[in-house]
């Protein structure tokens, strides 16, 4: 694994698309250019998959200081929204990319059209009247070769027109279509005269009603590729079936560039689903709220969430570029988190579930403040002051009333070290009528304090702690898996959507914090010491501070395993 990995200039990892580009340079290939493509389709939000993505087409480029584009594949407006463009743009950025050019496939639709054009020209398309499900049909299947359709053999002067009467809007959507002309015969599937072209009276996002034909994702994406000059295009698995078309079409028009298509294998998490099609579900029917949901796997879910870009990147790198697909372990990507944010989240005392101890012998109305390392391990990052009072909040789970021999907490007559403060001692449990404990009454001993000659006095616990006159009130929110199942796809006979977690938020409304984050903005993120990462949600405002758990301090993932 290469050590400076945080950084998105750092020398890859090698694996076989790395040496494959670097053997074309060598040897000359494409001029020793690489020119590398993101190309999303903007019809959703990103997820963590499209980061792996992300980060192999820019790292590419930039190992041989090449360029990359972001190219928008928006051949499809039925489902595509302003918005998802826009949203796109801010998540490449927000992982520490910029490309090159900004594109669009539909910048080439004329391009398209005039290339479908020569196609027909040459005999090597043609206008198909077939409705959609004869097409299906004529296909044929894996064993059984397909069928021609009977207008494989119209006149090419005929196409022609009827392409350009097509495209003014004379015939009713799905009428017509163009396809390739190949090899009904093939055993590729992907190969017998595919619909490179089709009707579709849909608003388009940039070019309007300009269009009343698209052409199709398979046509579209590899002539886009040449147009730019990419010269290795590297995308998922799936697509492997679709390179010997992706090659014709390529082979077939006077275009000067061809471009090398490399598959490479799906990144894959388990406990979740990545595909914009589900997500999108989970949105619509209110599952979650809204694409940027903490629990989301979308890259706006995990930013307010409080994953680093950084620790996003390093993932990925350490998975690696194979062609064997794989389901990571959703703890594998809280690793890369916690390792990222032990070095750059500042430390803070928080309760979130407070139960109050009164320290008898501490005066009242008086304030001491007790100074504490925002990092233990980097001096760099300063002190701050928390203040500590006679009445404080501890952690409920802190105390016990009835503790097992091991608990090394705070229990009756028991001893613990108030972190960055000194020792106390529980006298006393308050409880209500019906047994709920209200309230401890401890000593404190003044002489273990930082300065003092007990400082080093060692006691088995240590626990945190906020002044219950200083605290601010926040709400914390806490979460959990967002399915119950490792993979919520792999029952075909049910919809993944009841395999979700309905317990994967909880809310806790009275956390309280000390004072030093009073002040705090949305994104700010920090570790609650002994608890986990928090960060600062966009809903915290003037009167009320909101954290979302980025990731608790230890793996709470591996007692899912198996
Ligand atoms: P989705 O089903 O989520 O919409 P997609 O592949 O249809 O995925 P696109 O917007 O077309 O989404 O994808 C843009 C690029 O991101 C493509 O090159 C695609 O191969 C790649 N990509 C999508 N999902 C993943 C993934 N899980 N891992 C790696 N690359 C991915
Ligand atoms: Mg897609």
């Amino acid at each position: 694994m290469s050590n400076n990995s945080n950084n998105p200039e750092s020398t890859p990892v090698t694996h076989f698309i790395l040496n494959r580009i670097r053997d074309d340079v060598a040897a000359g290939k494409n001029g020793g250019n690489v020119i590398t493509r993101f190309p999303p389709e903007p019809n959703g939000y990103l997820h963590i998959g499209h980061a792996k993505s992300i980060c192999l087409n820019f790292s590419m480029a930039k190992e041989f200081n090449g360029c990359t584009n972001l190219r928008f594949d928006d051949t499809n407006p039925l489902k595509e929204e302003a918005l998802f463009y826009e949203q796109i743009q801010n998540d490449v950025r927000w992982l520490g990319f910029e490309w090159t050019e900004l594109r669009h496939a539909s910048d080439y639709f004329q391009q398209l059209y005039d290339y479908a054009r020569e196609l027909i020209s040459n005999g090597k398309a043609y206008v198909d009247s077939l409705p959609a499900e004869q097409i299906r049909e004529y296909r044929g299947t894996l064993t059984e070769a397909g069928r021609n359709s009977p207008d494989r053999d119209r006149p090419v002067e005929q196409s022609l027109d009827l392409f350009e009467r097509m495209k003014n809007g004379e015939f009713a959507d799905g009428e017509l279509v163009v396809r390739a002309r190949i090899d009904m015969a093939s055993g590729n599937i992907n190969m017998r005269d595919p619909v490179i072209y089709r009707i579709r009276r849909a608003h388009h996002q940039l070019t309007g009603d300009d269009w009343c034909i698209y052409p199709m994702y398979d046509f579209a994406h590899c002539v886009s590729d040449a147009i730019e000059g990419i010269t290795h295009s590297l995308c998922t698995l799936e697509f492997e079936d679709h390179r010997p078309l992706y090659d014709w079409i390529l082979d077939n028009i006077s275009i000067d560039c061809h471009p090398q298509q490399i598959e490479f294998a799906r990144g894959n998490l388990d406990f979740t689903v990545m595909s914009k099609r589900r997500l999108r579900q989970l949105v619509d029917q209110g599952h979650v709220d809204g694409w940027d949901d903490p629990r989301m796997p979308t890259i706006a879910g995990i930013r307010r969430r409080g994953y680093p870009p950084a620790a996003v990147r390093q993932f990925w790198e350490s998975v690696g570029v194979s062609k064997s697909e794989s389901i990571i372990p959703m703890g594998v990507l809280e690793n890369a988190v916690r390792n990222e944010l032990n070095e750059t989240a500042p430390r803070v005392m928080a309760v979130l579930r407070p139960l109050k101890i009164v320290l008898t012998n501490f005066p009242e109305n008086e304030t001491h403040w007790v100074e504490a390392a925002r990092h233990p391990q980097n001096p760099d990052f300063g002190q701050r002051k928390v203040p500590i009072t006679r009445e404080l909040y501890i952690e409920q789970t802190d105390f016990m009333l009835e503790a097992p021999k091991k608990f090394f907490r705070l229990k009756p007559g028991g001893e613990v070290r108030l972190r960055n403060a000194f020792i106390i001692q529980c006298n006393q449990v308050i409880q209500d009528a019906d047994g709920h404990i209200t309230e401890l009454h401890c000593s404190y001993d003044p002489d273990t304090i930082s300065g003092q000659p007990g400082a080093s006095r060692k006691v088995k616990g240590t626990i945190h702690w906020v002044s219950a006159e200083h605290a601010v009130n926040a709400e914390v929110r806490l979460y959990d898996r967002l399915f119950n199942a490792t993979n919520p796809l792999a029952d075909k006979q049910r919809d993944f959507s009841e395999f979700l977690n309905p317990n994967s938020l909880e809310t806790i409304a009275d956390a309280v914090i000390e004072p030093s984050m009073a002040d705090a903005n949305a994104g700010d993120i920090c570790q609650f010491e002994r608890t986990g990462y928090f960060v600062v949600d966009q809903d915290s405002n003037d009167n009320r501070l909101v954290f979302n758990q980025t990731v608790a301090l230890r793996d709470t993932w591996a007692k899912f395993a198996g």
